[in-house]
């Protein structure tokens, strides 16, 4: 029988069977891996309950105490890499070197957010008062709830939890259920340190049932999503009973534009890499691409021989693969509806469009389809898989009202050597992130931050520490 996993509340591992059991399974094999209890209310609430009564005294810890535990913590992620980049290989379906830069990244992040200990920073403001002092304290919120998302499963642990505990927070974390099993090994190596108990917990289960209940809770003060659009629709109405703050991560239909001044052969392989990692599941991916009309041949032959020359397979029996299996069927089945549809609307397909032939997995092959139309949903829903379609403009005006036309607004890229046509995508996109002549991957002293329906708040850098903390200000008469 599979591993089954228990809850981590208050320090301890705990049984939660109150609502069954949810298989995990490899996408590339289909074999089942482990399962996690569907935790219900009264549990969730056991693990809130828990933060909410290690936080006082963790706040009441300084800052510069706190940053060492989150380094221990990165100290055992580091101490543990094939082990833990194994596990989300297995469960996640993406490549090695990707699962290994994911858990060195999520080690990094840990130590970097310890970093801010010393630099967090209130204000004092002059008064119109002779004699009188006015203060604004940033102190921690409470007990924050963080929901993850299974794409980088590992990393959004961390993009949650340092920040969360380094303001002096504590936290309930509820990981995606399609990847626990990594969130399970980083409670176990947590669990190793001396992290006071109660100050993170991890609780597994369904969004509709664990998510849920830690939503509805009226103890959490922050609710830290990362995830769908649709989902966090139904966060932010869960979190309008107890007006808890809500922080929202949600998802991207990034639009490469690539000038004919650009150079081609750059712009193809960063948009090749930036469409294929992880198998296309990746909030801030090229989505779609416009491609000045003076450029497309050029582009589109180039594009397709890339795209058409990526491998994919199963990571654990291949380290050499581009990307691996999409995370489960329904996510296939998506991605082929899509293309399928954008087929019918009139694009043509210039390598790719089927699902792969393998004799198990989730595989998409690599996609390239042209002559779709800025209103085909292909060129406005998010795909989340390999494959690109691809618009043609007569130049920039048409490149940015047409990137601009669109529900999500998390990232997008330009391809051009022009500084006048670069200038105007960062003054005109309305993005909160644009990447000039490379591949998207934000910076983790950025702000990682959506606009329109991709988010509200952002995280990363010092303006996503500050989304942890909350204002007191204090006038102090003398
Ligand atoms: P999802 O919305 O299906 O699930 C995310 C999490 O929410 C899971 O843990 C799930 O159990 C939980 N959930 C579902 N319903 C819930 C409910 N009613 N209440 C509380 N929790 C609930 O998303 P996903 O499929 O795991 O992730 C893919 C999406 O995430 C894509 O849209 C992608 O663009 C987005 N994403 C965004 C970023 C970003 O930084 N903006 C990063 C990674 C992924």
């Amino acid at each position: 029988m599979a591993a089954r996993h228990q809850n981590y509340i208050n320090g301890t591992f705990v049984d939660s069977n109150d609502g069954g059991w949810i298989p995990v399974l490899n996408p590339a094999t289909g074999e089942a891996l482990s399962e996690i209890p569907n935790t219900q209310s009264s549990i969730v609430g056991d693990a809130v309950d828990a933060a909410k009564s290690a936080q006082r005294a963790w706040e009441a810890t300084p800052a510069i105490e706190r940053a060492g535990h989150l380094r221990a913590i990165a100290q055992k992620l580091r101490e543990n890499v094939p082990l833990l980049a194994e596990t989300i290989v297995k469960e996640q379906g993406k490549t090695m070197g990707l699962a290994e830069v994911e858990v060195n990244f999520t080690a990094d992040y840990m130590d970097y957010t310890a970093e801010w200990a010393r630099r967090l920073e209130g204000e004092i403001l002059p008064s119109d008062n002779r004699g009188e002092n006015i203060f604004m304290f940033r102190q921690a919120i409470g007990v924050v709830g963080g929901i993850l998302p299974w794409n980088f499963p590992f990393f959004l642990i961390a993009r949650k939890l340092a920040p969360a505990l380094l303001t002096g927070n504590t936290i309930v974390i509820k990981p995606s259920e399609e990847t626990p099993n990594n969130a399970a090994l980083f409670a176990k190596l947590m669990d190793e340190t001396d992290l006071p108990k109660g100050v993170a917990n991890f609780v597994y289960g369904a969004g509709g049932s664990t998510g849920a209940a830690l939503c509805d809770n009226p103890d959490v003060g922050l609710l830290t999503f990362t995830g769908s659009v649709g989902t966090g629709s139904q966060i932010m109405r869960a979190a309008a009973n107890n007006i808890t703050k809500v922080n929202l991560e949600l998802g991207g239909k990034a639009p490469a534009i690539v000038m004919a001044d650009a150079d081609m052969d750059k712009a193809v392989a960063a948009i090749v890499a930036s469409r294929v990692i992880n198998s296309g599941q990746v909030c801030n991916c090229a989505e779609r691409v416009y491609v000045e009309a003076a450029a497309e041949d050029e582009f589109v032959t180039k594009l397709t021989k890339a795209m058409a020359a990526t491998k994919f397979g199963d990571p654990m029996q291949n380290r050499t693969v581009d990307y691996g299996p999409m995370i489960n069927k329904a996510g296939l089945d998506k991605v082929a509806g899509l293309v399928e549809r954008a087929k019918t609307a009139g694009g043509t397909v210039t390598t790719g469009g089927e699902v792969a032939d393998t004799a198990c997995g989730n595989y998409y092959q690599p996609t390239v389809i042209t002559g779709v139309a800025q209103d085909a949903e292909i060129m406005q829903k998010e795909v989340f898989g390999p494959v690109l379609p691809v618009n043609v403009v007569s130049g920039m005006d048409e490149a940015i009202a047409r990137a601009n036309d669109s529900e999500y607004g998390l990232t997008s890229s330009i391809y051009t050597k022009d500084i006048s046509n670069a200038m105007r995508a960062a003054n005109e996109l309305k993005f909160g992130e644009t990447y000039i002549n490379r591949n998207n991957f934000e910076a983790m002293q950025g702000y990682h931050a959506g606009v329109r329906k991709s988010g509200i708040g952002g995280a990363d850098g010092k303006h996503g520490l500050l989304e942890f903390t909350q204002t007191h200000m204090v006038y102090l008469q003398t």
